[in-house]
């Protein structure tokens, strides 16, 4: 029979690596990601949504053999920890779109982390200037059913992520099911309400 011999990971046709990499657990996903890290450090997208076996171990492989992960969905990922998010806060800089969906050991150690790093690693000023600011950070979370989570720790990271918002218009900031973050607003619902009270009352 003809065909490619593939005695490695590293062998493994990407497209193919990645189908194998969302049916499988940790050992699975550390030795694709060190596979991946090889190969295609430059990895920037991946889906792992409802991988159920999948958790810290294989997710912080992950971050450290792809640093330049873009969007990372773990929605349903439901055994991972804030280990998981701090991994990705230091080592996945560029990453603008994270699913946590029902990610119920996620807590607000796991928030404040990406703030921390947004904080450490905005770049100076006059680059922000060019508008950079906005470029980069997280531009989609969702953080649906993370019952864990409370305002304070949410509403620091929407503050230091100004592309995420909580408005109708743009909602990129999903928190269905957490009922204790509903006094969680992005910056348009404070400029909103200033306008309003600056609304000066017709004279009498
Ligand atoms: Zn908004």
């Amino acid at each position: 029979m003809e065909g490619v011999v593939v005695t490695e990971w590293k062998d493994i046709p990407m497209e193919l690596l990645l189908r194998i990499v969302s049916l499988v657990d940790d050992r699975t996903v550390i030795v694709a990601s060190g596979a991946i890290g090889q190969n295609c450090s430059q990895l920037q997208s991946l889906n792992l949504g409802w991988c159920e076996n999948v958790g810290d171990l294989g997710v912080v492989s992950l971050a450290y053999g792809c640093p330049d992960l873009r969007t990372l969905d773990l929605c349903g990922c439901v055994c991972i920890t804030d280990d998981s998010v701090i991994a990705l806060a230091y080592r996945c800089l560029h990453l603008r779109s994270l699913g946590l969906y029902y990610c119920r050991n996620i807590t607000d150690r796991a928030m404040y982390s990406l703030v921390h790093s947004r904080v450490k690693n905005k770049p100076p000023m006059w680059q922000s200037m060019k508008g950079r600011c906005d470029e980069e950070g997280l531009r989609s979370l969702n953080i649906s059913q993370c019952t864990a989570l409370t305002p304070p720790a949410v509403q620091a990271l929407c503050d230091s992520f100004p592309a995420l918002h909580t408005c109708s218009g743009r909602h990129s900031l999903v928190m269905s099911g957490c009922l204790n973050l509903t006094s969680v607003h992005c910056a348009c619902a404070v400029q909103a309400h200033r306008t309003m009270s600056y609304v000066p009352h017709p004279a009498h």
